[in-house]
């Protein structure tokens, strides 16, 4: 999913909704009797419909898609100005949540954004001619005039992830939003890939408002991560991606 919404708060998809209200079902003391656990669950999703009213189900830019066909054009370079500064990092119980601080920016021609902060999904969410991903970071930007940027980082399976590994064990155990001063510096830079090359799109929050006019950068080159790092991350977080969406006759452009 995701970015988030606007304010960059934690993203709560559909789909978590639901799982977590089929979690409700199966922690229902069975005293109660089946009949509360399925008011339970039909409560969550009730909830859950609605919160995805509105743009999320009839929006025509919405996101992820499946990337699958491109229009080549000579697309400005992507310059960053990262560097390790020490994070906030929060468990949100869909994700972990790193804000950095000051100073990290992304140029794109004479556009300059801020990066807000970064989290991960699993699986990816965007597909690139129909492979579906493991995991992805959201890199999430803004201008000085509110534009947003996503810049979407996508992993298969294959050598360990080095920033990630230094990530799992400073997720916070506790999943309540809260963001806590980690005195060991995240450099930003780490989650990019070497070819800057990059797809783009107008696209959406991947959560509830699902604001449309965001604009998403695609890397081409996918990092990996191995099964076990992969599996540290699940053990904590639910899977927290949403469904591919229709492109609605929107073109896709892809820089060398
Ligand atoms: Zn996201």
């Amino acid at each position: 999913m995701c970015p988030h919404r606007a304010a960059f708060t934690p993203s709560i998809p559909c789909v978590n909704r639901a799982i977590s209200a089929r979690t409700t079902v199966s922690l229902v003391p069975r005293k109660q009797g089946r009949k509360a656990a399925f008011a339970t669950l039909f409560t969550g999703l009730a909830l859950c419909h609605s919160a995805w009213a509105g743009l999320c189900e009839d929006g025509k830019l919405q996101s992820p898609i499946n990337i699958a066909h491109t229009s080549s054009q000579s697309l400005a370079p992507l310059v960053f100005t990262y560097r390790a500064t020490a994070p906030t990092i929060a468990n949100d119980g869909h994700t972990v949540r790193v804000r950095l601080g000051g100073g990290n920016r992304l140029r794109i021609g004479d556009q300059h954004y801020r990066l807000e902060q970064f989290h991960f999904h699993s699986p990816g969410g965007e597909q690139i001619a129909g492979e579906e991903f493991v995991m992805a970071a959201h890199l999430l930007h803004k201008s000085p005039l509110g534009q947003l940027l996503a810049l979407e980082v996508l992993y298969r399976l294959g050598p360990p992830d080095t920033l990630l590994e230094g990530l799992l064990p400073l997720i916070p155990a506790k999943p309540d939003g809260e963001h806590r001063l980690v005195n060991r510096p995240v450099d930003p830079a780490a989650l990019l890939p070497p070819a800057l090359g990059y797809y783009r799109y107008v696209g959406s929050l991947t959560a509830a408002p699902c604001t449309q006019g965001v604009l998403w950068i695609v890397m081409k080159e996918v990092r990996t991560v191995t099964a076990e790092q992969l599996q540290r991350y699940q053990s904590v977080f639910p899977p927290n991606a949403r469904a591919v969406q229709p492109l609605h006759g929107r073109t896709v452009a892809e820089s060398p």
